[in-house]
């Protein structure tokens, strides 16, 4: 075998053998003094100035990258380094360079003794080559067998205690319609933004669901439903996210990214409104003979139960004033033509809505979603070492996470504003009389009701009452 004329010396300082550190240039003297006993001449010195050690994937590694690819390129015809831990700590990248030594037939060499050109040195690469093999089979094998792997093919951990939404002793294999059903109802609750968890448990106490521990339904007990990655199918190793499960479950990872954002939106305690009233449009009502406010209530006459809005002339209102007493009417009626108001405000504010700028971050997430699918292809084949796996997974997935957060933000961001106002508007809950009078009150000033007389059969005509629009005052109900 002719000797080497371009001979690439590879330097790598490391931090891994405390207290001695072999300098760069210790390294490389010892490999020239090598070269020079061997009688190879040296083309260059590839040194990796990168300090960390065993355990970094070979992207951090450029100069180790440059080398191989000028040994590829014909441009180096051998290889020293100091000592093989100099050239790779990883068996794999250890049998990958052998395997492109034997392809591509560059000399190798180290300082302590281990060169292709001898039938010593062979013998020991042979053995170390061997072992590196053997290496990778037995990682391989273990990895093939492990629940690293079960996780890895979307088969989440299979122990712990019962989740609700899946059945019990099915592994999180299996769900519970009921459950995945009123899981996902309060999920639509609380992304609407309102409703809170406290509703949601009453929700799933009033269906007569059952907690894992058979217990009452809390709040913290609905969050910890919800902030279950379980529940979002999320498959976790070690505490790391690494991928879907195959199963199914409740919520997809948006959806569960999203109640998250939702969450923790909710750690600071919102003012609730307090819910005292009863009417819609009580307190938008005035009399259009008197001005002065009108009440809702409950009336019942000859049996019949009824609501009817009325000008009060024995009691001062809330605005200190005395009714006139002369109009009463069916609260009913009213409430209906508001209603209809109330709905065309919302579908014309529609369009105006949504065209508000929204960031698109789906390209973004897919290339992500890209770069981790090939980490993980990567990492399955033996091609990363667990910790090297981990440590990029969680980077990439801490980009993902937080563009994940913002998207959600968008989408709740969204579903909050007028988009699904006219949800709100249509749920005529009583949960929900607080958030429909803010929509009211976003739309009207003031309604003038004017008197239809008493025991009319007809229905009364539209202009017996008067809205006025909010922010146009000017056309008070006077006339
Ligand atoms: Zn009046």
């Amino acid at each position: 075998m002719a000797k080497p004329k371009r001979v690439a010396i590879y330097v790598r300082i490391s931090k891994d053998r405390k207290g001695q550190e072999l300098g760069i240039q210790r390294q490389e003297k010892a490999c020239r003094e090598l070269c020079e006993r061997l009688g190879w001449g040296v083309y260059r010195v590839y040194p990796e100035n990168d300090v960390s050690a065993s355990t970094t994937s070979k992207r951090k590694r450029p100069a180790y990258t440059e080398m191989m690819r000028d040994a590829r390129d014909d441009l180096i015809d051998g290889i020293v380094v100091y000592s093989i831990d100099r050239l790779t700590r990883r068996i794999t990248e250890l049998t990958n360079f052998l395997e492109e030594q034997k392809e591509h037939g560059f000399a190798f060499a180290t300082t302590e003794g281990e060169d292709t050109s001898s039938a010593n040195g062979r013998m020991i690469l042979t053995i170390k080559g061997a072992v590196a093999q053997q290496e990778t089979e037995r990682m391989s094998e273990r990895i093939n067998s492990s629940l690293l792997q079960r996780r890895e093919k979307g088969k989440p951990h299979a122990g712990g205690p019962r989740v609700f939404g899946f059945e019990p002793g099915s592994n999180f294999q299996r769900v519970v319609p009921g459950e995945v059903e009123l899981i996902r109802r309060g999920y639509e609750m609380l992304m609407g933004g309102e409703k809170t968890p406290g509703d949601v448990a009453r929700l799933w106490t009033g269906a007569g669901a059952q907690t894992p521990g058979a217990t009452a339904w809390t709040i913290q007990k609905v969050k910890r439903v919800y902030r279950s990655e379980r529940v979002g199918g999320i498959v976790t190793y070690k505490g790391q996210d690494i991928g879907d499960s195959v199963y199914p479950h409740p919520l997809n990872r948006v959806e569960w990214e999203n109640i998250q954002t939702v969450l923790d939106e909710r750690a600071t305690p919102a003012a609730q409104g307090s819910g005292k009233r009863k009417h819609v449009y009580s307190g938008f009502l005035k009399c259009g003979n008197c001005q002065s406010k009108m009440r809702v209530q409950w009336a019942t006459v000859q049996g019949r139960t009824f609501r009817r809005t009325l000008c009060h002339s024995g009691q001062v209102g809330k605005d200190g004033q005395l009714g006139c007493g002369k109009v009463s009417r069916s609260y009913t009626w009213i409430e209906e033509r508001l209603d209809e108001v109330i709905e065309a405000a919302i579908r014309r504010r529609q369009p105006q809505a949504q065209a508000a700028p929204t960031e698109d971050l789906t390209g973004a997430i897919s290339v992500l979603e890209e770069r981790i699918r090939g980490l993980q292809g990567r990492w399955k084949n033996g091609q990363m070492e667990d910790e090297d796996y981990f440590d990029s997974l969680k980077h990439l997935r801490a980009e993902l996470t937080a563009l994940g957060a913002r998207e959600a933000a968008q989408a709740v961001r969204r579903s909050r504003t007028t988009a699904d106002a006219l949800t709100v508007w249509l749920d005529k809950d009583a949960e929900n009389l607080e958030r429909r009078r803010a929509i009211v009150a976003s739309v009207i000033k003031e309604v003038a009701v004017f008197s239809v007389g008493r025991g009319r059969r007809k229905p009364p005509e539209i202009d017996s009452i008067k809205v006025t629009p909010l922010g146009d005052e000017s056309q008070t109900a006077e006339n």
